[in-house]
C-alpha cells in the first residue's frame, strides 16, 4: 500500500522542515516540499504535527529473571506498551548465565521473542562469563547473528560480575571483531561492602539502596573501564545509565582525547531523586529501586546529564526497562533493601519525558530526535534502515502533537506493571499516530497493532566508530 503523510513538520538530526513523506508497503520512498508530491489515494493528514523517526529503545530488559523473579514485562506486553510510547525497534538483552554456552542463551532469548513483539528488536548479548569458548562465539555473533555489542558488569558479583582481567579479554576481542562493549560501571565488590556494613546498621529501607552505591564508586568503575578499552588498543566502550556527574567527567574527558567512548542516561537520572524519589517514606521507595541509582538533589547531577546530551558527552537516552510489580516482586525486599528487584519500567514513556526537555529549553527539538531515535540507530549498526525518515528507511515513523497533553499513571499505561515511576506527571506533548514498516499500529488512544509483527533486526557494527 502507498500513502502519503501530508502537512506534517519532519524532524531529523539536522533539523525541522515542513515535507510530505510517501511510503510504500514498508519503506519511506520519497520525500516531497509541501504540496509537490503526486496525488495519492491514501493520505495521512499531519497537519500540526511533528514527523518524526520512530523512537529506538537501546536499552531494556523484557522478561529478565532478576532476584528471584522475572520483569514483569514480556515481549508481548513490553513492545505493545514500547509501541504506545513511539518506539518502533528495541534492543533488548540476551543473557548468557555462569556455566551457559553464548548461543544456548541466544536461543533462549529468540524463543521468547520470536512471534510474540509488536515492533522490531535487536539483541545485545550479556555475557555473564568471560572464557575461551565466550571469546570465540563474540565472533560468531558479529558475523552471523547480527548482534554487534557485549554487556559487561562491573557489579552484581556472583550473578554476572566480570573481573577486570575477564574484561580486558572481551575487550581485546571486540577491539579485533569491532564490536562495542557496553559497561555496567559501578564497583561490584566495594557496594557489597557497604550493603552489608547498611543493613548491619539496621538500615534497610529502599533509600539505602542509594546510599550504598555513591557515585564515587560509579565515577571509579567508569574510569577503570575507560582505561582498560584503552589498554585494549582504544576497543569502542558504552558506558550504560550513567547517572553521576563524576561519572560522566571521566566520560567528557575520553572523549575530549578523541577516544572511542560513548555513554547513555535514563530518564530517571534526568528528573528523579535520591530524596524525592528512593528515600519515599515506608517501602514506598522500593518502585524506584534501580542500578545505578538515582542521585541526590542536592548535587548537580540532573542538570550535568541535561548538559552532557548537549555536547555530546551523553549520546543517547534509553529507558533500562526492567519493570516489577510492587506485589509480590519488589516486596521481596521488605525489611532489606539489597533483595528488591532493580529495575524501573519505562519503555513507554522516553518520547514524551524527552520532549518536556525541548519544552523546558533544555535540548533543541533535532537534539530530541537524535538521542532517541537516530544517534541509537547508527551507535548499534541500524541505520539508515533504523532512525532516520529517509528514501529507502524503513517507515517507523511517529506523528506527534506538541500541543497535546500527556499525563501518566497506572491506571493507563499499556506495561504491565502494578504502579508508575512517573505516577500523576502531566508533561507536554503526546503521541498521536505510530507506524511500524508502514503499518499504523497506534493511533490516539487506540491499538493497531498485532503481536508478531515486529521483526528480528540483524545489526551491523557501530557507525561511531573510526
Ligand atoms: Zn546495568
Ligand atoms: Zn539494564
Amino acid at each position: 500500500m502507498t500513502y502519503l503523510i501530508k502537512g506534517g513538520t519532519v524532524i531529523g538530526p539536522t533539523g525541522a522542515s515542513p515535507a510530505d513523506v510517501l511510503v510504500d508497503g514498508e519503506k519511506i520512498v520519497a520525500l516531497f516540499a509541501p504540496g509537490a508530491a503526486p496525488h495519492q489515494d491514501e493520505t495521512i493528514d499531519a497537519t500540526g504535527k511533528y514527523v518524526i523517526p520512530g523512537a529506538v529503545d537501546a536499552h531494556t530488559h523484557m522478561e529478565l529473571p532478576f532476584g528471584g523473579t522475572h520483569a514483569s514485562d514480556t515481549f508481548d506486553t513490553g513492545t505493545r506498551a514500547a509501541a504506545f510510547g513511539g518506539v518502533t525497534t528495541i534492543v533488548d538483552f540476551a543473557v548468557q548465565r555462569y556455566g551457559e554456552v553464548v548461543q544456548d542463551g541466544l536461543a533462549a532469548w529468540h524463543g521468547k521473542a520470536e512471534g510474540n513483539c509488536h515492533i522490531d528488536y535487536g539483541f545485545h548479548m550479556i555475557l555473564g562469563g568471560v572464557t575461551d569458548d565466550s571469546l570465540k562465539a563474540m565472533d560468531q555473533l558479529v558475523t552471523d547473528e547480527g548482534i554487534s555489542s557485549f554487556k559487561l558488569f562491573m557489579a552484581y558479583p556472583g550473578v554476572f560480575y566480570s573481573d577486570d582481567g575477564q574484561i580486558l579479554r572481551a575487550m581485546q576481542k571486540a577491539r579485533d571483531n569491532g564490536a562495542m562493549i557496553m559497561m555496567h560501571a559501578e564497583n561490584g565488590p566495594a557496594i557489597d561492602v557497604l550493603v552489608k556494613q547498611a543493613l548491619e546498621r539496621g538500615e534497610t529501607d529502599p533509600y539505602y539502596h542509594g546510599v550504598t552505591r555513591p557515585q564515587e564508586l560509579e565515577a571509579e568503575a567508569t574510569s577503570r573501564a575507560i582505561w582498560l578499552a584503552s589498554v585494549a588498543a582504544d576497543c569502542p566502550l558504552y558506558i550504560v545509565h550513567l547517572s553521576a556527574s563524576k561519572a560522566l567527567e571521566q566520560v567528557a574527558a575520553a572523549r575530549d582525547q578523541g577516544r572511542n567512548v560513548f555513554a547513555e542516561t535514563c530518564p530517571q537520572y534526568l528528573y528523579l531523586t535520591l530524596e524525592d524519589q528512593l528515600g519515599a517514606p515506608g517501602f514506598e521507595g522500593a518502585k524506584w529501586v534501580c542500578s545505578t541509582p538515582l542521585r541526590s538533589k542536592h548535587e548537580n547531577h540532573r542538570a550535568d546529564l541535561w548538559r552532557g546530551l548537549r555536547t555530546n558527552d551523553l549520546a543517547v537516552v534509553s529507558t533500562d526497562h526492567c519493570p516489577f510489580c510492587m506485589k509480590d516482586q519488589k516486596e521481596l525486599g521488605l525489611g532489606d533493601f539489597s533483595k528488591i528487584p532493580n529495575g524501573i519500567g519505562g519503555v513507554e514513556h522516553r518520547v514524551d519525558l524527552l520532549y518536556q526537555g525541548v519544552v523546558d529549553g533544555k535540548l533543541s527539538l533535532a537534539r530530541w530526535v537524535e538521542t532517541i531515535a537516530t544517534t541509537p540507530a547508527r551507535m548499534f549498526g541500524m541505520y539508515p534502515k533504523k532512525g532516520i525518515i529517509a528514501p529507502g528507511s524503513d517507515a517507523d515513523i511517529v506523528l506527534y502533537d506538541p500541543n497535546g497533553q500527556t499525563r501518566i499513571s497506572a491506571a493507563t499505561h499499556h506495561m504491565n506493571m502494578d504502579h508508575s515511576a512517573w505516577e500523576g506527571w502531566e508533561i507536554a506533548g503526546k503521541i498521536d499516530t505510530v507506524i511500524s514498516r508502514g503499518t499504523v499500529v497506534v493511533r490516539g488512544d487506540e491499538y493497531k497493532g498485532r503481536k508478531g509483527h515486529g521483526q528480528y533486526v540483524r545489526r551491523g557494527l557501530s557507525d561511531y566508530l573510526v
